[in-house]
């Protein structure tokens, strides 16, 4: 990339970045990792619920398996006090009335408590509509009376009541050798899912009790079509049957996703001493919904308060920032208009703008007050270039623009507008005769001698170069400006400077006399050619003399009056 074309890149990503973006910016630079330190924080507990919650499922699945334990524990108990007594009471029926009469405390979960003979036919029994039936086909007896020892069922339908139960067996045998008669116990179901109820009524929970064929003996109440269903009909635990019913662990833990695309956790744990294994199957996302929950709250409060962030770093910076440079900027730009009168309000600006404010208010009166003496500077440098320092008049400068002023002027009203162009006669020789400092104080005198007649007639006078001067006259007509030529010449003379290489022996002036009312047709440059052709007359006339321009007259004594050719 050329060093151009990254220095474009650069003033573009400058623009981009005004002052309230570069803000904005800074803004979530701060809240941001506070924001994910939230989020992670959430995260992590998120994960650590749901352990917990898988923690807790795991424990009352344990508790449970504990019950059960406790259930068939009992349930053996109670078989080996009536083997005891089959053993010892002596004769079927004195066992069978002992028996009846012990159950009257029965547990809850034993339906019925039967005396079996070797035969496998119910010989007497709690439950007087089994005495007769014959188990001798049962499995779980076959196996009692081989293994000598404990025996708990399979779920199976009772023969008589045709339902769901599992039975336990115990030989006789086992404690008295000979004898073949075996107690046999019906298990309630029912209890059995009670003892599960924790499990029931579970959001994305599922637990049930199954035999070793992998039939559901028992579930929570809210589970309970789940009874008597092989698991791998059961919904969501289909997918695991093999591996729950086949394992020969005690515990287990599978994580698997179920056929609703759930993913779920299965604990399984086998209770001691029967074929049952209790299952409980948790649904991550469920278990996992209220933290959820309260995460999306969690990050929709903070997606509020980056906004609330944003908002009040764009508004601060609206009314701290921008507001206050606009302002200044504002005044500023008035100072670039000349206008030093504006100043910076305090009370309208943050503290940290005061200086800056203090400043642009003393620069605007310095700059003010400067521009003030420069200006009066500049008057009085008009003034100085305008007037002549020798004689106290205006110069040609300040003569010139007088005329073109009163020309306007006359031209405006139709007045009329004389000029007298006066020339001191033989100056030179009088410089020559008296030295020119001598000539200076000549001409000075001169001035305040015309000054004085420009007082009296209303007239502007001026040096119009060297030894000349001129006296304008506005509003007056070429017979007054001759009157006043003639003032003038009389003035000089009776100054009486003497002046001893001219003929008149004093200083004398010879004065041209022009005189116009101003009109489109003519410019001011033609009134002083007029009245230096008049001027050149007088000198021809002898000098100390007036003459008019376009005529001559002449005057009695010791000055004339002549009418220029
Ligand atoms: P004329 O009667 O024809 O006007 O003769 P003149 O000698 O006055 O005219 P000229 O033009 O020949 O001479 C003008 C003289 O005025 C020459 C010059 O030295 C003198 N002069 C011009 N300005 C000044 C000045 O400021 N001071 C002094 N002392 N002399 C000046
Ligand atoms: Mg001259
Ligand atoms: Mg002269």
């Amino acid at each position: 990339m050329s060093r151009v074309t990254f220095n474009r890149k650069r003033v573009k990503l400058k623009k981009l970045l005004g002052i309230r973006a570069r803000l904005a910016l800074l803004a979530l630079i701060l809240v941001t990792p506070l924001m994910l330190e939230r989020a992670r924080s959430l995260e992590d507990t998120r994960a650590k619920q749901i352990a917990q919650a898988t923690q807790e499922f795991s424990t009352i699945a344990r508790q449970s398996v504990q019950a059960q334990r406790e259930i068939v524990s009992s349930v053996e108990t109670m078989m080996k006090s009536a083997a005891y007594i089959r053993a010892s009471a002596g004769g079927v029926s004195r066992s069978c009335d002992i028996l009846r009469a012990s159950m009257q405390v029965e547990l809850p979960w034993i339906r019925s408590m039967s005396i079996v003979a070797g035969n496998g036919r119910v010989q007497c029994s709690t439950l007087p509509s089994l005495v007769g039936v014959d188990l001798s086909d049962r499995s779980y007896l076959k196996k009692a009376v081989e293994t000598r020892g404990f025996v708990f069922s399979d779920y199976l339908l009772a023969r008589a009541a045709k339902l769901p139960i599992m039975t336990a067996a115990y030989p006789v045998a086992a404690i008295a050798a000979g004898e073949d008669a075996v107690i046999v116990a019906g298990i309630n179901l029912d209890w059995m899912s009670k003892v599960m109820a924790d499990l029931g009524g579970r959001s994305g929970v599922s637990a049930v009790l199954i035999d070793s064929e992998g039939t559901v003996v028992a579930a929570p109440f809210d589970q309970a079509s789940m009874v008597g269903r092989a698991l791998d009909n059961v919904p969501l635990l289909a997918a695991i049957a093999d591996k729950a019913i086949g394992s020969d662990q005690a515990t287990q833990s599978i994580s698997f996703i179920a056929a609703d695309g759930s993913k779920r956790v299965v604990h399984s744990a086998r209770i001691p001493g029967t074929g049952s294994r209790l299952i409980v199957s948790l649904d991550e996302a469920k278990i996992a919904a209220s933290i959820n929950r309260e995460i999306r709250t969690v990050y929709l409060q903070l997606a509020f308060v980056c906004l609330f962030v944003l908002l009040g770093a764009l508004i601060a910076a609206e009314r701290l920032i921008i507001q206050p440079i606009e302002m200044m900027a504002a005044i500023a730009k008035r100072f670039g208009q000349g206008d030093w009168s504006v100043r910076a309000a305090k009370s309208r600006l943050p503290a940290e703008f005061f200086p800056l404010a203090r400043a642009f208010n003393t620069m605007a009166a310095e700059l003010g007050q400067r521009e003030r003496e420069l200006v009066a500077t500049n008057d009085r440098l008009t003034v100085m270039a305008s007037i002549d320092m020798l004689s106290g008049l205006a110069n040609r400068r300040g003569f010139q623009s007088r005329l073109d002023f009163e020309w306007m002027k006359a031209q405006q009203y139709s007045s009329e507008l004389s000029l007298l162009m006066i020339d001191v006669d033989h100056f030179k020789l009088f410089n020559d005769t008296y030295g020119h400092p001598e000539g200076d104080v000549c001409l000075s005198r001169l001035g305040e001698t015309l000054a004085g007649v420009a007082a009296e007639t209303k007239g502007f006078a001026g040096r119009y170069g060297g030894e000349e001067f001129c006296l304008l006259l506005p509003d007056t007509d070429t017979n007054r400006a001759l009157q006043i030529g003639e003032m003038v010449r009389s003035a000089v003379q009776n100054l009486a400077m003497p002046h001893a290489t001219s003929s008149h022996k004093t200083v004398t002036v010879s004065i041209g006399v022009a005189g116009a009312t101003p009109s489109d047709m003519q410019r001011p440059g033609d009134l002083i050619e007029a009245a230096d052709a008049a001027l050149y007359a007088a000198k021809h006339r002898g000098r100390n003399a007036v003459v008019e321009h376009g005529f001559v007259r002449m005057l009695d004594g010791v000055g004339k009056i002549a009418l220029a050719s």
